[in-house]
């Protein structure tokens, strides 16, 4: 078995400075794309769904398709997230799926729209915390809030995160990872004008606290896919996302997990709807969700090699929830 804690992968990255996608899944095709990918590579990966993907699957079957990836993979590193967990109740039901890894989002209130004031996120990432530390799981939390919306979840308004806030934040709550804002958004269209990330504001962050950082809405939206979507029937004008170059200087100033999950979307897509427009006659599902896997694949593939996680999968010995457990109780 390789599932590990996701503190043992962002550490492990951290150290050695490379980053680690964290790649969004609702279905088979997805997580068998990863899996291939990760295995092509030799790459730890994260794989994460958010409770509106468990929800859709009825919880129990993508429990069971990222653990068919564990069975599968046994060389690989994997870690099982939830992201955006909304309530320490959403903690409780994905560590009760033996999930390794739980986001807070304390940035939004549990109805995941409505923006929150820092005591209020203090509160219940402190209580995700200490219920999930019991267990030997991973907790990220988030400080500053994400412009976007994506599965439901975004208050459509941006706030960067404060560096000394986010220092406090830290202290205060004693998770393993954390999420800012320093202007990337969810979706697909995550920038107006220029495509500026706040470095600055990273920098400071970097500066202040000592756990692994994440960047979320950080899909690059290659122009490459949007083309084939928009070619093929699709509509999606003026789409755009974070470019490789600056997710690579933002993983040099200290960034170690990365989520993609549009960029996923797109492939799977514009595949898809290749497919059906070259091939009008086709109707088993097999015929368009084969190649859509294959696509996807390639894709993460061409990310973890640009991300620096190529190569890393065998570099350490894999921590069990027990072997991290021992370590929280030992920090008490
Ligand atoms: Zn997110």
């Amino acid at each position: 078995m390789s599932l590990v804690p996701m503190k043992q992968i962002l550490d492990e990255a951290r150290k050695k400075g490379y980053g680690v996608g964290a790649y969004n899944v609702n279905n088979m095709e997805q997580v068998q794309a990863i899996m291939a990918a990760a295995q092509a590579t030799k790459s730890p990966v994260i794989i994460q769904a958010s409770m509106g993907a468990l929800k859709y699957s009825n919880f129990t079957y993508l429990k069971h398709l990222m653990l068919a990836a564990a069975e599968e993979n046994p060389d690989i590193p994997i870690a099982m997230h939830l992201d955006h967990g909304n309530s320490l109740e959403s903690a409780k039901k994905a560590i009760s799926l033996g999930f390794t890894s739980v986001m807070i989002d304390g940035s939004l209130k549990e109805d995941g729209k409505t923006p929150s004031d820092y005591e209020y996120n203090v509160e219940v990432t402190k209580s995700v915390v200490a219920y999930a530390h019991q267990f030997g799981v991973t907790v990220e939390g988030e400080i500053g809030r994400l412009g976007g919306i994506e599965d439901g979840v975004g208050s459509g308004s941006a706030h960067v995160t404060d560096p000394d806030e986010a220092k406090r934040f830290v202290d205060d709550t004693k998770l393993d990872a954390l999420a800012i804002a320093i202007g990337t958004s969810h979706g697909a269209y995550k920038f107006k004008g220029d495509k500026n990330l706040a470095f600055d504001v990273l920098e400071k962050v970097r500066k202040l606290i000592d756990i692994p950082i994440v960047l979320h809405g950080a899909s690059s939206v290659p122009q490459e896919l949007i083309d084939r979507v928009n070619k093929y029937g699709g509509k999606m004008p003026g789409a755009t996302g974070v470019p490789m170059a600056h997710l690579q200087k933002a993983i040099k100033m200290g960034v170690s997990k990365i989520n993609v999950d549009t960029d996923g979307r797109l492939a799977v897509t514009a595949e898809i709807r290749r497919v059906f427009a070259e091939s009008p006659d086709k109707f088993d599902p097999r015929d368009y969700l084969g190649p859509a896997r294959d696509t996807l694949a390639k894709l993460i593939e061409s990310k973890m090699k640009d991300f620096g996680t190529a190569g890393h999968a065998g570099d350490y010995k894999p921590m069990t929830l027990d072997d991290m457990k021992k370590f929280y109780a030992s920090k008490k």
